[in-house]
């Protein structure tokens, strides 16, 4: 891939090149199996002798390519597909920690992913100690312990909207040896390139902006190449010491800049088997020609929407980084100069019942539990996934009974505003 080429470039031209005679578009190799000629050679690919495909639960030919393209957007050495968002995440802290290890994470994170490391990844005896993003370096360095295999921050947090200060926690968790993984479904790689910062690895939930359209399901991690894993050998001997499970290969050794990422691919894949369909791979790559585009109406359109709401006198607060009242407005600038993303959080005079009543007056704008797609939706947390906390543990846990989520579609953005409009007059 030509590392010069923009953005804009990679979103419509990375991952599949067809050469002479081949189809113009990605084909979906719907195929589970792939023929070889001789014995020898089968036995050579499940000995990661020599690169091809196999079985799908590995790799697959559409999805790699797709990939390709996320690898080449972030400015990454190699990309991989999951099922989900969430076995991406899943993966990504699996392929670097066994049973007694300890990973540190902002608190401020996307639920489900909380959900995972506190309870799922707890039973499985890696234990995760949460920390405030905002505290001074040498507060978080404090919670690192001999046996912390990882930092991990969401670039933009869902559904807090925190801006990461990304180069503040690279130079942490390079401080203490371990790699920051920062999940980045938020501003994209059009948006936010956190590579360019120190981050070691990037994971994705594709389902949001990147597929972009709510319709396939899917994860992608994605290796900078660049965490020196050797110099840290004790703490990754899964990575610098023999697999058994290949005969004794080393991933630092045969894989070099691409250890990390062929472990989690021929290592948790072949294991755990969260493997994207190709059909979803096929329309992911279909979402990812338009990213750029979308993510630039995105951005316009959430930027009209959050200054008319803070104008209006029925609505207590607006929180979006891209407005100059946001206390994240300067890193905002720093980190994603061209934007942040389409979702904002506010509330209304009045509370939960006001907030029910102007959700229920919205025509177009629906009531989903999703975000980030082309349509603009609403999610109020204390009428739906938060459901069964009282006022005072919704405000504990970040999401006080007011907060209403807006995730702003690429619709024109004065119909978007009109619905809004028309809603609260029905709240008076
Ligand atoms: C949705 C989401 C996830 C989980 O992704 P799924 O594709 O739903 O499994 C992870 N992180 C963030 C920031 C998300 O918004």
């Amino acid at each position: 891939m030509n590392k010069k080429q923009n953005p804009e470039t990679i979103c419509v031209q990375a991952g599949w090149q067809p050469k002479k005679g081949e189809p113009r578009v990605l084909p979906i190799y719907q195929s589970t199996t792939f023929k070889y000629e001789t014995s020898e050679q089968m036995a050579q690919l499940f000995d990661l002798e020599a690169e091809g495909y196999f079985y799908t639960r590995l790799q697959n030919p559409t999805n790699d390519f797709v990939a390709a393209k996320i690898a080449a957007l972030e400015g990454g050495a190699g990309a991989m597909l999951t099922s989900s968002g969430q076995a991406a995440t899943f993966y990504a802290i699996f392929n670097i920690c066994n049973a007694g290890d300890h990973v540190v994470s902002a608190s401020t994170i996307y639920g489900g992913t909380f959900n995972l490391f506190a309870v799922t990844m707890k039973k499985l005896g890696i234990e995760f100690t949460f920390v405030d993003q905002e505290a001074p370096a040498e507060d978080i360095r404090k919670v690192f312990r001999p046996n912390t295999k990882a930092l991990f921050a969401e670039s933009i947090s869902n559904p807090g909207m925190n801006v990461l200060d990304i180069e503040k926690f690279a130079n942490i968790a390079h401080s203490e040896g371990v790699p920051l993984i920062v999940d980045n479904t938020f501003p994209t790689p059009i948006n936010c390139r956190p590579f360019d910062w120190g981050a070691d690895i990037i994971i994705h939930s594709t389902t949001k902006y990147m597929d972009g359209h709510a319709i396939s399901l899917g994860g992608a991690i994605v290796d900078g190449g660049k965490f020196d894993w050797n110099a840290h050998s004790d703490k990754y001997p899964g990575l610098t010491q023999p697999d058994e499970s290949y005969h004794g290969l080393t991933y630092t050794e045969s894989f070099g800049k691409t250890a990390y990422l062929t472990k989690a691919v021929v290592q948790l894949m072949r294991d755990l088997g969260s493997a994207q369909s190709p059909q979803n791979a096929f329309l992911l790559n279909v979402g990812l020609e338009t990213l750029h585009l979308r993510m630039q109406r995105h951005c316009e359109n959430a930027q009209k929407v959050a200054e008319y709401l803070e104008s209006r006198p029925e609505i207590a607060w607006v929180n979006y980084p891209g407005l100059k009242s946001n206390k994240y407005y300067d890193r905002a600038k720093k980190y994603m100069p061209n934007g942040t993303c389409g979702v904002m959080t506010f509330g209304l005079k009045g509370g939960r019942d006001v907030s029910v009543k102007f959700m229920d007056s919205l025509q177009f704008i629906a009531i989903v539990t999703h975000v980030a797609d082309a349509r603009t939706c609403v999610l109020h947390p204390a009428s739906h996934t938060h459901r069964q906390l009282s006022d005072d543990q919704l405000k504990a846990a970040g999401v006080p009974a007011d907060l209403i989520r807006l995730s702003v579609g690429i619709e024109n953005a004065n119909d978007i505003i009109e619905d809004i409009e028309q809603a609260l007059k029905q709240i008076l």
